[in-house]
């Protein structure tokens, strides 16, 4: 008699505790969309309902895992040195708005990178931070394994980072006409050649030389690599020695070989004998010559090496650009100056050139 009563009481209790089940799993979409580790973080959120879901994209839960350490092998991955202001902040807030993942804003002082994020996030758009001095190697392997670590590499690499000294006989204005010159050299720096030479080969050609050669390696199939150069340095490698300038330009110039010529450039500048050596009068200039001649040799490097990889570098010219490098009176704002770097990060898949060229505007140029 009682076990129809105990049946129907059963069956009433396996319902329910299907129910139960059911409500307290973690939301299915967002899990398959993450990695296995993500996964199980949000699965340990509690009480999430459908809607919950669907809202999580956007709430500061998802954006603390997804700029936590943790792995997203899935996700595409850009990185921009020197960006908390300048050029490199304009090439972050248009990566933000064209690129379909994540984009690292990185700076050598955390705190100016972090105001620069948060300057972007003002503006309704989300980078990332992460710190990088591309002068100090132990900053630049921690950041490559954070990225190999996270990402399983970098889809686009934007070496932007660069330093000049003011208005003296060498920078960006050393080649430009005399009379716009004067106009814009006001408190000119004085140091003396011989430091502004090391100082400047030092991070615009050497630092930025370990910048490639620890990320180059986590580049993944399909990446883009765009090296900041700069005008100057086209126009530099016309004021060196016929010797020097036919091997900037040579298909046969190897790595060791360039870093030698940019290191006898320094200590020629330190022993005053520079223009006896055949090198012009500018290290602003001398660091860029030295910057896109190395980003040919990695090109033809990575064609010989990963010929399958897709993987397009090239450098390039921002333009003459209103920023606290080059001054107030440059024609180009900082956003258009990102136009050119960012044309090239976003060359679409399957694309097969430029590569290991100099463009300016767009436009492969003449080296
Ligand atoms: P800015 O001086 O405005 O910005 C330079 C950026 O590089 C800053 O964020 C600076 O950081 C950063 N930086 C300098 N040294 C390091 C380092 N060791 N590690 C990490 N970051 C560093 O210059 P621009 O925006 O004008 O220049 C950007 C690039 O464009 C440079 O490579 C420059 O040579 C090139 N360029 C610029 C032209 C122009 O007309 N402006 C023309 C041609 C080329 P911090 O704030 O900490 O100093």
């Amino acid at each position: 008699m009682c076990f129809p009563i105990f049946h129907a009481w059963l069956t009433l209790l396996f319902f329910r505790l299907c129910a139960v089940t059911l409500r307290s799993r973690p939301p299915l979409v967002y899990c398959a969309s993450r990695t296995a580790r993500t996964a199980s973080l949000l699965s340990a959120a509690p009480q999430l309902t459908q809607r919950d879901e669907t809202s999580l994209e956007k709430t500061n839960l998802v954006s603390s895992l997804s700029s936590s350490h943790v792995s997203d092998m899935s996700t595409k991955v850009a990185v921009v040195t020197g960006s908390n202001k300048g050029i490199g902040l304009s090439i972050v807030r248009a990566l933000c708005k064209q690129y379909q993942g994540d984009v690292y804003l990185t700076a050598r002082d955390t705190g100016r990178g972090q105001e620069a994020v948060e300057s972007l996030s003002s503006e309704g758009l989300k980078a990332m931070f992460h710190q990088l001095d591309i002068n100090d190697l132990n900053s630049i392997t921690t950041a490559a394994a954070f990225f190999k670590d996270k990402y399983g590499g970098v889809d686009v690499l934007i070496n932007n980072a660069g330093i000049a000294f003011k208005g003296g006989d060498d920078d960006i204005m050393s080649t430009l006409p005399p009379s716009l010159c004067l106009s814009l050299s006001s408190g000119a720096d004085t140091t003396a050649f011989a430091i502004q030479a090391e100082v400047t080969l030092k991070t615009n050609f050497f630092a930025t030389r370990d910048m490639l050669t620890h990320f180059l390696p986590i580049v993944k199939a399909g990446g883009r690599v765009v090296n900041v150069s700069s005008f100057v340095g086209a126009r530099t490698l016309n004021q060196c020695s016929p010797d020097h300038q036919q091997r900037f330009r040579s298909e046969d110039i190897t790595e060791e070989e360039l870093v030698g010529m940019m290191q006898q450039f320094v200590d020629e500048a330190k022993r005053g004998e520079h223009k006896k050596g055949g090198w012009p009068d500018t290290a602003y200039g001398m660091s860029k010559t030295g910057l896109t001649t190395l980003s040919m040799i990695h090109a033809r490097q990575l064609s010989k090496e990963r010929p399958n990889d897709g993987i397009l570098l090239n450098a390039c010219c921002p333009g003459w650009v209103r920023t606290d490098m080059a001054g107030p009176k440059a024609p180009k704002s900082p956003d258009e100056g990102a136009i050119t770097p960012v044309y090239l990060a976003l060359l679409p898949p399957g694309a097969t050139e430029p590569h290991g060229k100099f463009v300016s505007d767009k436009e492969v140029q003449p080296w």
